[in-house]
């Protein structure tokens, strides 16, 4: 896949961060002068758990609008891909404006993800009645896998996204942002800012602009030496991590506090969800809206993530390529997750042994890469990573 198609498609760019082309030059003189990286111990014996999720995407995008069942009115809010949690405060506050405009004040919310429960919280702190139902509440549910990085990837297919849609996304993922802002560093919520690291062995010259614009990306730096892992390339900038297990917890709690009341519940059909008392009911089912809602665009790309033992001295997040596919490590207090399978289309929820194995080698190699400081030295294990 060209270098600029498999980015859009890893990174989500919208069309207004590909027609502002970012003409700055690569910077090489006065690379930063970071110490050393400390090592990932990427080893079987280190892994606490590995989990699988589906991720719900959509090759023209999210799916956010309203639809009419005659006095019925659905807000679909689905398909985010592999960027729900990051889009979360940008399409959820959308929803509930729009939820507000069919002027009711019951409102249902389907689904306890992370779309649900965002969804809920801004809809009772507006003032509506909530109920969510859901078949799977946090702490099972997809968004509960996720990395979670701040940062919009695997959103659409450049080739099939509206420009229209483009546009949207962008301003999404501008108000996205802003809706972490007041969560970093809160007691409780497991957010935080991270120094990210994205390599590739491609100089992309000239560079686009980040995901919603290269302001949400403070520290931003275009490194071609002393990059992280000697790769040919790299943009270093500092984003949001966001730990599921503590975040989705404080985030239901405050939507209960707020007044939301929690139904266990599985829709099987659509009769079955308009049978419900509210006039106006969000649809953040994720997946589960290909079977309710009959949308057939719907694709699960799965996804594999294994937890390490806590390693405190890591305080970087890398995305890269190698081994076979993309590959990268987030770290967590509670542990370093590494995670770059992308399975599309496909729906086995077992452990697969082979892609751990890429995964555990193909970091280990990396941090062994770590150690070397010149462009020689890394050719000797290039081997590893061709396709980068
Ligand atoms: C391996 C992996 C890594 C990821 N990494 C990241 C990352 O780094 N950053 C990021 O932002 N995102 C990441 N994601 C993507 C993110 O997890 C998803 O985009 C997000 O979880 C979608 O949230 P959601 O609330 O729409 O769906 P879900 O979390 O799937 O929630 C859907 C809810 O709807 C309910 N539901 C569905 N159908 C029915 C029904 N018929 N009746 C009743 N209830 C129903 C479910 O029970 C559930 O409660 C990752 C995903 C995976 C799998």
């Amino acid at each position: 896949m060209p270098e600029l198609a498999r980015r859009s498609l890893l990174l989500g760019l919208s069309a207004a961060a590909l027609s502002a082309c970012v003409s700055r030059p690569v910077s090489v003189p006065g690379a930063p002068a970071d110490r050393p990286f400390p090592k990932v111990l990427s080893r079987r014996d280190r892994i606490t758990r590995t989990v699988v999720g589906l991720r719900p995407f959509r090759p023209q995008g999210f799916r956010l609008e309203a639809e009419a069942f005659g006095e019925k009115t659905v807000i679909h809010n689905y398909g985010h891909g592999g960027c729900g949690v990051t889009l979360s405060w940008g399409t959820c506050q959308r929803a509930a404006v729009m939820a507000g405009e069919a002027g009711r004040l019951d409102v249902a919310v389907l689904g306890g993800g992370v779309m649900g429960l965002t969804s809920a919280l801004i809809l009772a702190r507006r003032g509506h009645d909530v109920t969510v139902y859901a078949d799977v509440m946090h702490p099972n549910t997809t968004s509960n896998v996720a990395g979670a990085l701040w940062l919009p990837s695997s959103l659409y297919d450049r080739d099939v996204a509206s420009e229209d849609f483009l546009r949207l996304n962008w301003q999404v993922t501008r108000e996205a942002h802003r809706g972490f802002l007041p969560y970093v560093n809160r007691p409780g919520y497991g957010v935080s800012w991270v120094h990210h690291s994205e390599v590739s062995e491609r100089v992309r010259e000239p560079r686009w602009a980040l995901p919603g614009g290269d302001d949400l990306y403070p520290g931003l730096e275009v490194l071609t030496a002393q990059t992280r892992f000697g790769f040919a390339y790299e943009e270093r900038y500092h984003t949001l991590m966001i730990d599921p297990d503590y975040y989705l917890d404080m985030l239901m709690k405050d939507a209960q506090l707020a007044g939301a009341r929690f139904v266990s519940w599985r829709f099987e059909t659509l009769d079955e969800l308009l049978a419900l008392p509210e006039p106006v009911i969000v649809n953040c089912t994720g997946l589960g809206a290909a079977k309710l809602f009959a949308d057939e665009t719907l694709i699960p790309i799965r996804g594999q993530l294994s937890h390490l033992l806590p390693q405190p001295e890591i305080d970087y997040s890398y995305t890269g390529w190698g081994n076979g596919g993309s590959l990268y490590m987030f770290p967590r207090k509670t542990g370093l997750v590494l995670g770059g399978s992308h399975g599309r289309g496909d729906v086995s929820m077992d452990v697969s042994e082979e892609e751990l194995t890429r995964m555990v080698d193909g970091h280990a190699a990396l941090a062994e890469r770590a150690a070397f400081s010149t462009s020689a030295s890394n050719q000797a294990i290039s081997g590893l990573f061709s396709g980068a």
